[in-house]
């Protein structure tokens, strides 16, 4: 008797060829005791506030009781949307039931998706862009096209040009400390991106979860906030860097008929987001100083910013091209032409040091010379040393 052929799940045709993550694999090598990995976009675990999140988890259950247990609303508890509400109201007037609740921006980013997209539909975004919205997108049938950015971001002609050429169901961009490339879209340039969505009728997803990890004091508008904007805008921001990302609290900003369809595509994928850490997040943003404790991680990450670009300097090849971002938590180092980031990851790992390789982050023609490095985990002394060790490797590959 021959044995049966073993079971097989039908895979829907959006996610085969997708099981085996190239990143998955990275992760894993990443999380080698003996590798400092720059890899991850994770923040550090030792500036959490966590006895003012212990007291905010306690003060709602004790006071919210069953309720912070039952079920909720898809909008999201109101607590909540006043808090963010009056976030988003410091350059953008929001009302709470503009404020539709997410378990993270990564979701939100889903939420959106399904609320606009069809399959076959084009979406552009900025070449490179951070790799899980390209998924969340491309997991609905939508066809990523990448615009050619420079150092402050998008470019608007190209912006322009794609638009009129693909008619895109709607541009995706993060303007502020960008993932991956760490950089900012400057006021000027911000307008010059609005003028042109404007022009042409198209809608934004705004993605801002770094926006106030500023290592300057400066913070830039959301383009939402630009005359014109707000009605086109999907405003996404995110807890995860500023408070924690175990809590997955996120928000879309929106107007207009959308916030109805935003709230039924939220119930068909998880009727609401977790109550209990809903109410608590609204607690902690109402009785902790959330601007002091995102102060004082900015004030960290600066110094390990200024570690990591010091590093960098003297190893990279002279015809490299390395971010200073001002703001978030990544760094992005093109080592220019005839280097493969890829490639020299598993030497890079066998020496002690990962980093992400930078093709993944394109929607397509991806430069394979790149990589992002997250400067925000490691203490500078480690960093360091282990930035030289990356050196050797690059030096090994033709570089300086
Ligand atoms: N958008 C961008 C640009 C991000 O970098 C991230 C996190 N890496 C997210 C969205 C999703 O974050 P979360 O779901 O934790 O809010």
């Amino acid at each position: 008797m021959t044995a049966p052929e073993p079971f097989r799940f039908p895979i829907a045709a959006r996610y085969a060829g997708m099981e085996s993550s190239p990143l998955k694999d990275i992760f894993a090598l990443a999380a080698r005791p003996d590798v400092v990995s720059f890899a991850g976009g994770i923040p550090d675990p030792a500036l959490f506030e966590l006895a003012d999140v212990q007291a905010a988890y306690d003060w709602v259950l004790t006071h919210h009781g069953a309720r912070a247990l039952q079920y909720g609303v898809s909008e999201g508890e109101l607590e909540l949307r006043e808090q963010a509400a009056r976030r988003v109201s410091r350059h953008l007037p929001t009302t709470a039931e503009q404020i539709r609740i997410t378990s993270g921006s990564q979701e939100g980013l889903f939420v959106a998706a399904q609320a606009m997209l069809e399959p076959g539909d084009t979406v552009l975004v900025e070449s490179p862009t951070y790799l899980a919205a390209v998924q969340a997108f491309s997991v609905h049938g939508a066809r990523m096209l990448g615009v050619e950015t420079d150092d402050e971001g998008v470019v608007p002609e190209a912006l322009e040009q794609a638009i009129r050429e693909h008619h895109p169901k709607f541009v995706y961009l993060i303007p502020t400390f960008q993932n991956p490339t760490g950089r900012t879209m400057p006021l000027a340039r911000r307008r010059a991106v609005a003028e042109v969505l404007l022009r042409t009728g198209t809608a934004l997803v705004e993605d801002d979860p770094y926006g106030a990890l500023s290592f300057t004091g400066t913070t830039y508008p959301a383009i939402a906030s630009l005359p014109g904007m707000a009605e086109r805008t999907l405003l996404m921001n995110s807890m995860s860097k500023l408070m924690a990302p175990g809590v997955r609290i996120g928000w879309i900003r929106a107007q207009g008929p959308m916030l109805d369809t935003l709230a039924v595509a939220k119930a068909a994928i998880s009727m609401q987001s977790s109550v209990v850490d809903q109410l608590t997040v609204a607690r902690y943003l109402e009785v902790c100083d959330l601007d002091a404790h995102v102060a004082r991680v900015s004030a960290v990450y600066r110094e390990r910013r200024d570690a990591m670009s010091a590093a960098l300097a003297p190893v990279l090849p002279a015809g490299a091209h390395v971010t200073r971002p001002e703001g978030g938590m990544f760094l992005w180092a093109a080592l220019g032409e005839g280097f493969d980031a890829q490639s020299m990851l598993a030497e890079a790992v066998a020496a002690g040091v990962a980093y992400l390789p930078g093709w993944s982050f394109f929607a397509d023609s991806p430069d394979r010379s790149t990589m992002r490095l997250s400067f925000v985990t490691h203490a500078p002394e480690v960093i360091q040393s282990a930035i030289a060790r990356l050196g050797e490797v690059v030096a090994a590959h033709g570089g300086r």
